[in-house]
């Protein structure tokens, strides 16, 4: 009988969260222990279009199908998270229940920190939970610490205090303004169901027996520190992408892309000097409306540097994206630029033309950013992205942090400033935190140990 250990990772259905999970879902396949990874069925579906996972992961790995009514696509929707939350307490949670009680023994279920109807199905039947909570250390403790900024009247924000700073969030004192703070908590309406979600999950953090964090310790460890006092057993393990190339002795890893990646997007590359292309990609899930888009569109054109632009099909929020040029643009844009539907992102941080990255500040974004030592600039939209752009400004200084303005001659003197102006100083502190997160995920490093030190843990729970 085969006696490694099996695992169930439980991700929330959207492509940054699957891609971390998925990487943390391939180390543990390489160690030995069996991982049944659930997905929606649209995700499901996608990820056997556009990726090898199967292959890629051998015989001990199962990629589950949700039932049908769950879709990521509704996040892009107004009211997007709590829909989908519905539809996973509905569809999802019956379906865990069921489905692990009719599955060959399950050692621990591994979910997504942010849901918690998993961790409920596995208390009702005393089955171990992880958490991995798959965004940064700082967001994750920001989130934490909200009923304390409630109670000391902090929160709801109000419009004229969005610059002060917040006394609450332990460790980030000096810096962390209202405006830094994810996008679900500066709603005047602290009623409204993003921020009943985000801070009711985030709370029962503690309830599980350890959590997984895709970080490590050198970038983030003062906040690391405020993590334990409330959850003792954290494992960060982070970069995972940067992990698995480490284990796996390759350049890049093979993609977790929801999307048909354009690797033409390559070539062009390979034709540009060194460190001379701009980088713009707005994430997943992030939308412009037209007129930012156009703000956009003339700051990078206007900045007069070359560029590879993902301009995602739904990239414009409310409708489809038209395949016009404005005509003033047209010859700077054919001059410079590089457009794209989705592209090999990681493979492009890493190519040698790239000089900045005009980020969303999502997490998976900001680490392959990190890793490849590309200097940011960043314009959150939602969620994480706040605190995320708030560290790589005045934290880490790897960058420029342009939350809420959305000017072209702001965004063109930003990206002159981080490709040649400013180019030396951000360089050097990147390619400082590269070579830190190259050491955290080599042999004796921190998030090495962690990951070993899961494995063993897992494995001593074994039935
Ligand atoms: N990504 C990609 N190709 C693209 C744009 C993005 O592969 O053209 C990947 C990127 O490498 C990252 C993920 O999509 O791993 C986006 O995750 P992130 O946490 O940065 O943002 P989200 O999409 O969750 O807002």
């Amino acid at each position: 009988m085969d006696s490694s250990p099996r695992v169930i990772i439980f991700p929330f259905p959207a492509q940054g969260h699957v891609n971390s999970m998925l990487k943390l879902a391939q180390l543990l396949s390489l160690s030995n222990v069996q991982v049944t990874f659930l997905v929606t069925v649209d995700t499901h579906d996608r990820l056997l279009n556009h990726t090898d996972v199967i292959s890629r992961f051998g015989s001990g790995f199962h990629l589950q199908p949700l039932p049908h009514g769950i879709s990521m696509d509704v996040m892009n929707t107004r009211d997007g998270l709590s829909i989908l939350y519905d539809s996973l307490n509905k569809i999802a949670k019956p379906f865990l229940r069921e489905f692990i009680a009719y599955s060959p023994v399950t050692t621990c279920l591994i979910t997504d920190g942010i849901l918690s109807m998993a961790a409920d199905v596995a208390q009702e039947i005393n089955l171990p939970i992880i958490y991995f909570r798959t965004a940064s250390a700082s967001s994750f403790w920001s989130y934490f610490c909200m009923p304390d900024l409630i109670q000391v009247g902090e929160l709801p924000l109000k419009e004229n205090a969005k610059d002060l700073t917040l006394t609450k969030v332990k460790g980030m004192e000096d810096f962390l303004r209202g405006r830094d703070l994810p996008s679900f908590c500066q709603a005047s309406d602290l009623t409204s169901p993003d921020f009943r979600i985000v801070m009711t999950e985030t709370r029962q953090t503690p309830r599980a027996r350890g959590l997984i964090l895709n970080t490590f310790e050198d970038l983030e460890g003062p906040i690391l520190s405020q993590i334990r006092t409330v959850c003792p057993n954290v494992y960060t393990i982070g970069p995972v992408h940067a992990h698995l190339k480490a284990k796996l002795g390759t350049k890049s890893t093979s993609s977790n892309s929801l999307w048909q990646e354009d690797e033409s997007c390559m070539s062009w590359l390979d034709t540009q000097p060194p460190k001379s292309v701009i980088y713009v990609s707005f994430g997943s899930v992030a939308g412009l409306t037209k007129e930012e888009l156009l703000e956009f569109w003339y700051g990078i054109v206007n900045s007069e540097q070359k560029f590879l632009w993902v301009m995602r099909p739904d990239l414009i929020i409310g409708q489809e994206r038209k395949d016009e040029i404005p005509v003033e643009l047209e010859q700077g844009t054919k001059a410079r630029g590089y457009m794209a539907d989705w592209v090999p992102q990681e493979k492009v941080l890493a190519h040698r033309a790239i000089g900045g990255f005009l980020t969303h500040s999502g997490w998976n974004s900001t680490l392959e950013s990190i890793v490849e030592g590309v200097p940011m600039i960043c314009w959150p939209r939602f969620a994480d992205q706040q605190v995320n752009s708030r560290f790589v400004g005045e934290v880490w200084k790897m960058g420029l942090d342009i939350k809420d303005t959305c000017d072209r001659d702001i965004i063109a003197k930003s990206i002159r400033d981080l490709m040649e102006k400013r180019n030396g100083e951000f360089s050097q502190r990147t390619e400082h935190m590269a070579n830190l997160a190259k050491k955290a995920v080599n042999e004796g490093g921190s998030s090495y140990i962690n990951l070993d030190r899961l494995i063993q843990d897992i494995r001593s729970i074994t039935p």
